[in-house]
């Protein structure tokens, strides 16, 4: 079980984003630091799973749903490629343990991920 974090308040609506896009199960919103010309995270709304580990032996089919949200991301807001980033544990650079998709295109425009 994730401890109620900053993602789950964006969740709620006690913390504002601006949602870029919405399913039954998922949200995405950008990045507050952002990378990448293109820097969105994909949530989903549950604030069960800590990270994609837990997820993906959970409900798989949720991780399927946000890899979906960020191919559909990917079409609207770049040439549709992508790079997905999850980083898992705090070793790993997680900070914010509500698993999250980091949605990254457009990197030509900018060198700083290699
Ligand atoms: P890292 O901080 O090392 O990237 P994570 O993979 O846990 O670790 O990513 C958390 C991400 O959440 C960071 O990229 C950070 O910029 C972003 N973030 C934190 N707070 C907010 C917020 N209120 N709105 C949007 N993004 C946020």
């Amino acid at each position: 079980m994730a401890e109620e974090t900053v993602f789950g308040k964006i969740v709620s609506g006690e913390i504002p984003a601006k949602l870029l896009a919405e399913t039954e199960r998922v949200i995405a919103f950008p990045d507050i630091n952002p990378q990448a010309p293109v820097h969105i995270l994909v949530i989903p709304k549950s604030t069960e799973y800590a990270d994609v580990t837990e997820l993906a032996a959970g409900d798989p089919e949720l991780l399927a749903e946000m890899v979906a949200v960020a191919k559909q991301l990917a079409a609207e807001h770049a040439n549709g490629e992508y790079r997905l980033i999850f980083n898992n544990g705090a070793s790993a650079g997680q900070t914010v343990f509500h698993v999250h998709a980091h949605v990254i295109a457009n990197l030509e425009e900018r060198s700083l991920l290699g």
